[in-house]
């Protein structure tokens, strides 16, 4: 019996051979400097920041080099595969704004000519290659069952030797044919091993984009490369795949360092070129004084669906990511802070080898500065789109008025110095809640609050007399003027300096005359600048507020 037969025996179906392959998937028409990347996510849950930020890594590696940056689902493990996430995962890198030129799209279809791209739609081309190993005696079925390996761990643990499936104690790398043939023929399962021509006493050296050079031990395990079920392995379907849709570069978690030999090894008994690995080392989360990795069940705030929830912007994510992908970037945003992000270009031997920290509140200044630098009208389309989907309410709100909305939206921008009181969307409706009578009606029903300095005699006195004397079409200067006057008539000092002088001479000073204007008028001490505010309000509404603070005030 030859390897020949022993291949026709184990895949009678598959016909092609891999010269088949080759042409359907031809090298790519691109320069010899760009970059071809992927994103390769198994479909086993929601899309971690840590994912998230070494896909930002691979789409920028691949577009600042006019590559190509590909999306993978490596859905070949069905026992751990979580419904929904494929889709999770495209959302997530289109609110990211990630985008990928080739891959699995929502609409079931899909885009590019190196497809599929998804591994399970991609078993027959696995085996034309499992088929074209056995039958040049570089694979071999191995039927092991799990206490087969069980006793075999065991007399290796009582040896004290490595344990695994390796040299002599593969059990079936060196059974003949004929008697993997019989085992065949009467049906018993069997997986497909890689017949390792690697020796632990070698070493290799490899160089890491990230780490730098890496010394390893050579793979000598025979590792599996088809499941009983004929499903191929992650890796050995990771090797077929980056191979046959070009990759040049992987930047993936640093959990898969340890692979590399084997991954190594792989793609030399393939025959194919490798591709460069860098391996980036997980973000993590500042809890106390120490840090530590996020965890997949117990912190929400390390999965991206987290950050849209919230309502960051997802420009401010990618942002906020360049700052740790190269430290220089900060640099460069100072000097060039109108440009986009993608005009920087990032360098993988920049790149922190150690775990970068999540830095929450960088985040947060860094979002704030995206948000200032919008329109009231682009606030607006985001603040529309993400409350539709996580407040309703306040979705309702704005829609029935949006040119107020806007007009809100506006204060403080477009100038110089822009306002920056928003991280996230999520910030806006308290901020700006008491603007909508609906949500202020709810707001006075716990009361208004006015300071404990000024009595609810004076407070209503104070608003009487503002209501009167009220005329919306004044400038600023006449309207602060006016406060003024108020102040004065009323007892209250006309500046500062003039209270500090003599305090006891007056019942407060200006500032506090304002303060219960705009008590009543928004039931909120802080609030941006209050001529502004009565300007977008309109003169029916202030009057209205006025008179129903003068009403409820008791
Ligand atoms: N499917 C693997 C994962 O889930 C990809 C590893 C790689 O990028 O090679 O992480």
């Amino acid at each position: 019996m030859s390897n020949e037969n022993m291949a026709e025996l184990l895949f009678p179906d598959i016909q092609q051979l891999p010269a088949d392959i080759y042409s359907q998937s031809p090298p790519r028409n691109l320069s010899s400097s760009a970059f071809v990347t992927r994103f390769a996510p198994s479909p086993t849950g929601s899309l971690n920041i840590g994912g998230l930020y070494a896909t930002l890594i691979s789409e920028r590696l691949a577009h600042q080099s006019n590559g190509v940056f590909f999306l993978r689902i490596e859905d070949t493990d069905k026992k751990r595969e979580i419904k929904g996430s494929m889709e999770n995962i495209i959302n997530a890198l289109s609110y990211a704004g990630i985008p990928f030129d080739e891959g699995p799209l929502l609409s079931g279809g899909e885009k590019g000519v190196y497809g599929p791209y998804k591994q399970s739609s991609r078993i027959q081309i696995y085996k034309v290659f499992i088929k074209h190993l056995v039958r040049n005696g570089l694979a071999y079925p191995c039927f092991c069952d799990a206490d087969g390996l069980q006793k075999i761990r065991i007399s290796q643990q009582n040896l004290k030797a490595t344990t695994g499936y390796y040299g002599e104690w593969a059990k079936h790398r060196n059974i003949s044919l004929e008697q993997a043939k019989e085992e065949i023929v009467n049906g018993k399962p069997f997986v497909i091993r890689l017949k390792s021509p690697g020796s632990s006493d070698r070493r290799i050296m490899y160089n890491d984009l990230v780490k730098g050079p890496i010394e390893f031990p050579e793979n000598d395990q025979d590792i599996v490369i088809m499941k009983t079920d004929g499903l191929p392995t992650y890796h050995f379907a990771h090797a077929i795949d980056d191979y046959l849709m070009g990759t040049t570069h992987v930047i993936r978690g640093d959990e898969w360092l340890s692979s590399v030999p084997i991954h190594l090894q792989l793609f030399e008994t393939l025959g194919f070129r490798t591709p460069e690995y860098g391996h980036i080392a997980p973000i993590m989360k500042q809890v106390g004084a120490s840090k530590r990795k996020f965890s997949k069940r117990k912190d929400l705030d390390g999965t991206a669906q987290f950050y849209k929830e919230q309502g960051y912007p997802g420009i401010a994510i990618s942002e906020y990511f360049m700052n740790l992908i190269n430290s220089n970037f900060e640099e460069w945003r100072m000097a060039n802070p109108y440009e986009s992000f993608k005009d920087f270009s990032i360098s993988t031997n920049k790149m922190n080898a150690s775990g970068a920290l999540f830095d929450m509140d960088k985040l947060n200044d860094i979002s704030k500065d995206v948000i200032s630098r919008l329109t009231g009208n682009r606030v607006f389309d985001h603040l529309y789109t993400w409350s539709k989907e996580m407040d309703p309410e306040f979705y309702n709100c704005i829609d029935k008025n949006k040119e107020y909305t806007v007009n809100i939206l506006n204060i403080g921008r477009p100038t110089e110095k822009p306002r920056k009181d928003y991280s996230k969307w999520s910030d806006v409706k308290p901020m700006i809640a008491f603007f909508y009578d609906d949500l202020f009606e709810v707001d006075i029903q716990s009361g208004y609050k006015v300071p404990a300095n000024v009595s609810v005699e004076a407070a209503k006195e104070i608003v009487r007399g503002y209501s009167k004397i009220y005329r919306f079409n004044n400038e600023k200067d006449a309207w602060f003027q006016k406060i003024k006057e108020l102040a004065g008539e009323l007892g209250y000092a006309k500046d500062m300096k003039q209270y500090k002088a003599s305090p006891d001479n007056y019942n407060g000073h200006v500032g506090d005359v304002a303060m219960v204007i705009r008590i009543a008028l928004t039931n909120r001490a802080n609030t941006p600048d209050l001529f502004d505010i009565m300007k977008i309000m309109g003169e029916k509404r202030v009057l209205l507020r006025m008179r129903r603070f003068l009403g409820d005030m008791k």
